[in-house]
């Protein structure tokens, strides 16, 4: 049977976290697991709206075929929007509307990455992006991350070894919850050019800041070829699969040949939807309000863990986005205290498989974003125990 197979599936495995999701699925344990944004605040009402006037208004033409662009409007509210929150100029030509921002990694590898090359991550790194560059059979280099960003002696060296392509989350990392600071990111993009290394810099969080400043981009800051990705999924809701990307026209002409490869173009009523959706709503206002709920979440989280965690686990405190990351002293294992955690009904995401050179075993990824505050409570209190338990 095995032999059917393709030898790119030899290396990829199903998602570690989508596995953990279906034990996690007893409503009576508190998941930490999950990567989800509440429900809660999922602007339902006045989507149901905007797809009434949808079909009341563009009728069949939301229902066709469209170009694999992207819906002309959408766009500009895109390249409006960067204008306005990010002081970012953004051409409404240089943006392409995809299936997500997942699927913008599953094009980039199509596009750039032949097997065996050299693809730098970050240590821990998103999973989602080791198992798209995975099928395309790289050879992964990991940078270790620190608290304001990247090791640069490492990304130097790793760059220095011929790598072709950097891929980094920049705020609020998935899973490390870390931002990069000023000096870092700038420091990123002087390297990036020294070496002409492709950039790839994915950003579903930038947006979700609680605290401190915006910084800029390191995509606006490199000269070298680069790609900035973006979604609505953690800004609206994900359910409509609907992300972007941001290119020079070089690199988006060919990144559009593997999108119509793939699925020809985003859901057209899909992109119909959200283009109602920003044009007749406050759109900023429920960004503050995901801003304020997720912000106070993670107020909470912070001060339960210490309050119950015993003082040698150490944390990085996100200053946004929807993660917490917790490292345990060396020795420990979170694939053992998850176990003790799901008898203690509460559960989170072991931190190894997001590190694609094994290490990482006492590490563990925490969401804030999709408990409300008693249950944060109650949970923390749970694997403080459980900690506890496990490192006696
Ligand atoms: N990149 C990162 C870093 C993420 O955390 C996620 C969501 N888990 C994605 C990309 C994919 O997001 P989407 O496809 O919903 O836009």
């Amino acid at each position: 049977m095995a032999d059917i197979f393709a030898r790119r599936m030899g290396t990829v495995h199903r998602s570690f976290i989508r596995e953990i999701l279906k034990v996690t699925a007893d409503p009576e344990i508190i998941s930490f697991a999950g990567g989800l944004p509440n429900p809660e605040l999922f602007p339902v009402a006045a989507m149901d709206k905007a797809a009434h006037e949808v079909f009341s208004t563009i009728g069949a033409s939301a229902l066709q075929y469209s170009t694999t662009e992207g819906d002309a409007g959408l766009r500009a509210i895109i390249a409006r929007r960067y204008k306005e929150n990010r002081g970012l100029d953004v051409d409404p030509d240089s943006i392409l509307i995809t299936t997500g921002s997942q699927q913008i990694l599953d094009m980039v590898a199509k596009v750039f990455i032949d097997r065996g090359d050299k693809v730098v991550i970050e240590r821990p790194g998103y999973l989602g992006a080791i198992q798209a560059f995975s099928l395309f059979e790289p050879e992964f280099v990991s940078v270790s991350l620190e608290p304001d960003g990247p090791d640069l002696a490492e990304l130097e060296a790793a760059f220095r070894a011929g790598a072709k392509c950097f891929y980094s989350v920049p705020n609020f990392q998935n899973p490390s919850g870390v931002s990069y600071s000023l000096a870092k990111r700038q420091a990123v993009a002087r390297l990036l050019d020294e070496y002409g290394v492709l950039f790839v810099e994915d950003d579903p969080y930038g947006e979700l800041r609680f605290m401190g400043d915006d910084l800029p981009s390191i995509f606006s800051l490199r000269k070298n070829p680069g790609i900035l990705c973006g979604s609505f999924s953690k800004i609206a809701a994900p359910g409509f699969r609907l992300g972007w990307l941001v290119a020079d026209r070089a690199v988006l002409d060919k990144l559009v040949i593997a999108k119509q490869a793939a699925d020809l173009h985003t859901s057209t009523v899909a992109q119909a939807i959200m283009r109602r959706y920003l044009e007749t709503n406050d759109i900023e206002g429920h960004v503050a309000l995901i801003r304020e709920r997720y912000g106070s979440q993670r107020e909470v989280m912070v001060e339960m863990i210490r309050r119950y965690f015993p003082p040698e686990v150490s944390i990085i405190e996100p200053e946004g986005g929807m993660f917490l990351w917790a490292t345990m002293p060396r020795g420990a294992s979170s694939m053992d205290l998850f176990d003790a955690a799901i008898k203690d009904k509460v559960a989170f995401v072991p931190g190894q498989p997001f590190h694609v050179d094994g290490t990482g075993d006492n590490t563990l990824r925490l969401n804030f974003s999709n408990s409300d505050a008693p249950r944060i409570e109650e949970g923390i209190r749970r694997l403080g125990r459980s900690i506890q338990t496990i490192l006696k």
